[in-house]
């Protein structure tokens, strides 16, 4: 398998070879064609395996191919991480991918000043990559629309439940549009992450390496 063979766009092949991503990884293989037919996704990969790019992919493909944009402020995907960290390392690498398409990717995390986010997110945000406590801080004060989110992404999954995140996803979610795509990776899989598959995923195709 190519990324040409799986018919991503040619603005994302330009930017895979731009970066020197030739082959796609054994996750990459399996997702990346599930989730452009539109299916949900739970993914059970570690990081280092190329699962970024599994779910980031489709998710700016999808996105790329969405008629119009919606008035600024109004995220279209977002992606929830556990730390602070991770969220910098995935928004590097969707930055990476888009660079050059019309898609703006922004950051919200504990830690960082509130205002100055709520700035950065008038501004105009398509794919948002945040920790969910400070997601929670911006829906409370009414920072942020998500109803127009039609792409969800949960990230390191089970680490998102050891860090007692699920209440916390049980308060997003509902901000989010009814009709969306979803996506879940772990690096493991617990008991408790069929019931979060069941609760946030639907008819979820599983793909594991
Ligand atoms: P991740 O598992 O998403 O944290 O990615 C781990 C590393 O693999 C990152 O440095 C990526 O740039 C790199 N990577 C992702 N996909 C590919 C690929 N298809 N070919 C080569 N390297 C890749």
């Amino acid at each position: 398998t190519t990324f040409e063979s799986m018919g991503l766009p040619a603005q994302l092949l330009k930017r895979l070879a731009d970066l020197g991503l030739e082959t796609p990884t054994p996750i990459q293989e399996k997702a990346i064609p599930e989730a452009l037919s539109g299916r949900d996704v739970m993914g059970l990969a570690q990081t280092g395996t190329g699962k970024t790019a599994a779910f980031g992919l489709p998710l700016v493909t999808a996105m790329l191919a969405e008629p119009g944009k919606p008035a600024p402020k109004t995220v279209r995907g977002l992606v929830l991480a556990p730390t602070r960290e991770l969220v910098n390392q995935i928004a590097a690498t969707l930055k990476g991918l888009t660079d050059g398409t019309p898609i703006k990717v922004n950051i919200v995390v504990g830690g960082a000043s509130i205002n100055a986010q709520i700035n950065r997110l008038a501004r105009g945000t398509d794919l948002l990559v945040a920790t969910p406590g400070r997601l929670i801080d911006l829906l409370d004060r009414r920072a942020l629309d998500l109803s127009k989110a039609r792409f969800l992404v949960l990230d390191e999954a089970d680490q998102m439940l050891d860090m007692g995140f699920i209440h916390a996803l049980r308060r997003i979610t509902p901000h989010l549009s009814k009709d969306r795509q979803s996506m879940l990776f772990s690096a493991t899989m617990p008991k408790q992450m069929e019931e979060l598959s069941a609760g946030y995923l639907t008819n979820p195709v599983k793909v594991q390496v």
